[in-house]
């Protein structure tokens, strides 16, 4: 069964004429990586919400690791989220913990016990290529560090699912490529990706599942795909 299955999912916002997802149906796969495209406004985050619950669609069904989410009681979702990793445009780190502790948190919040923290952590500090760096703080970090604290933090609890809203959006270029490869990294232990981006340049050098959106519908699924069709 897929891990994500919209099926024929419309969800719109009060105060919004037009839906910002309208008739929305993607399967995806356990261990798949996938390009979320499409302008500001397509409905990207609005998407990656749903997964998350965050949002409720008006129309159509929802399943997120086998559940059916219209039928999961909110004292459960937490539960959900737990599955789901969460990686952001602009960090979201804590400003006054170090790297291990920025990492640790995610765990420790989740009642892990400290001896499995102390052996985890660094095992995911050196996955995500910040070996030696475990002491300093986000601001003695440059961006790219700090996003790589930030994908260790969402990856340490193994999540089946990493969901990722731009994550090289205020990263240039060169240091793009080495967040991807930390991402596709996490992709080949299992966890399936789902990244929405605008990064082009990224997208056509990662050659992996594109769906592109406009106005809240889907107008590409290709595999292997690109950022811009020529249509
Ligand atoms: P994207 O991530 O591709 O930029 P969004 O999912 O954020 O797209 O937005 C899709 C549409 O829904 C846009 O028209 C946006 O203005 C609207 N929208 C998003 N979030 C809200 C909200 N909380 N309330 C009302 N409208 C929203
Ligand atoms: P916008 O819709 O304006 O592009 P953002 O991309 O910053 O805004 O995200 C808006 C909302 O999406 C936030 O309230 C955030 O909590 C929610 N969100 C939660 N998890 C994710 C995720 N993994 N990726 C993207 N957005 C997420």
């Amino acid at each position: 069964a897929p891990v994500i299955n919209f099926d024929n999912v419309t969800k719109r916002y009060p105060t919004q004429k037009r839906p910002a997802l309208e008739d929305v149906s993607i399967q995806v796969e356990k261990g798949e990586f996938l390009f979320l495209v499409g302008p500001s406004g397509s409905g990207k985050s609005t998407f990656l919400r749903l997964v998350l619950k965050e949002e409720r669609p008006n129309d159509g069904r929802i399943h997120v690791a086998g559940k059916d989410l219209a039928r999961l009681s909110n004292w459960k979702v937490p539960h959900l989220r737990r599955r789901i990793g969460c990686v952001f445009q602009d960090f979201r780190l804590l400003p006054n913990k170090d790297v291990f502790e920025n990492v640790a948190f995610a765990l420790e919040v989740i009642g892990k016990p400290r001896r499995f923290i102390r052996k985890v952590v660094p095992e995911v500090v050196e996955l995500v290529g910040l070996e030696g760096k475990a002491d300093r703080m986000p601001d003695e970090l440059s961006g790219g560090e700090q996003q790589r604290v930030a994908i260790a933090r969402a990856f340490v609890n193994r999540p089946m699912i990493l969901l990722a809203d731009e994550p090289t959006g205020n990263i240039d270029p060169a240091t793009s490529i080495g967040i991807m490869k930390v991402l596709d990294r996490i992709n080949r232990t299992g966890t399936t990706v789902v990244m929405a981006t605008h990064d082009a340049a990224i997208v056509d050098s990662m050659r992996k599942r594109v769906v592109e959106l406009e106005e809240g519908k889907v107008v590409r699924d290709q595999s292997r795909g690109v950022y811009g069709q020529a249509y």
